[in-house]
């Protein structure tokens, strides 16, 4: 299975990518989990990406398309993998199309917008494996440590509401226009997100097998 997962930000991709990688066996990779990394490692690629991450702007596209080609590349990736954040604009969608990489399906997730506010303002992230918990709604079995690794949980930096505000506004002016990229293709497959994570999943497999 080669999925792209595309949906707005709290909208849960990377819980339901989680979910579907252990599902499917197959990586997931999250964009933005990597620049991330970088971030913290202080590595060159990090301290450009904050710059635009911590604004609720996307990073350029040159940058992230060596990333995820590269990473496309490794032999883990073979027999499927989940892409979560990437493509993101046009340019990323067409580079994706050019590089020759076959994806099987365009997983959609729709969650009301006021939902997606509630849920990025509560959220927390592993500061290790990238596992997203929320305040009240996903908590973890103890306070402030992630159930899957042990690691600490944060709250991401881009999570502040004014960031929020941006990152919503690129998503619909940049990202949401996919779908219809991918509609025309006869590709996309779309799920109505549940407040439960499992329901959502649930949904998930039964439009994708569908
Ligand atoms: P995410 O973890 O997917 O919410 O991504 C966090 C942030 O990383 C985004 O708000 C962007 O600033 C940046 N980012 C992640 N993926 C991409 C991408 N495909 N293109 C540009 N910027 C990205």
């Amino acid at each position: 299975m080669k999925l792209i997962i595309l949906a707005a930000p709290g909208a849960g991709k990377g819980t339901q990518a989680e979910m579907l990688s252990k599902h499917f066996e197959i990586p997931t990779i999250s964009t933005g989990a990597i620049l991330r990394k970088n971030m913290e490692d202080g590595t060159e690629l990090g301290a450009v990406a904050k710059n635009y991450i911590n604004e609720g702007k996307f990073v350029p596209d040159e940058l992230i398309i060596d990333i995820v080609k590269n990473r496309l590349n490794e032999d883990d990736c073979k027999n499927g993998f989940i892409l979560d954040g990437f493509p993101r604009n046009l340019a990323q969608a067409e580079a994706l199309d050019k590089s020759g990489i076959d994806i099987d399906a365009v997983l959609t997730l729709e969650v009301k917008d006021d939902e997606i506010v509630e849920r990025l303002s509560g959220r927390l992230e592993c500061k290790k494996c990238g596992s997203s918990f929320h305040k009240e709604h996903r908590k973890p079995e103890i306070d402030g440590i992630c159930d899957n690794c042990g690691g600490e949980l944060r709250v991401r930096e881009d999570d502040k509401p004014e960031v929020i505000r941006d990152r919503l506004k690129t998503y619909y002016e940049q990202t949401e226009p996919l779908k219809e990229y991918y509609k025309n293709k006869g590709m996309l497959k779309v799920a109505v997100g549940k407040s439960e994570i499992k329901a959502t999943t649930q949904e998930v497999l039964k439009v994708l097998e569908a």
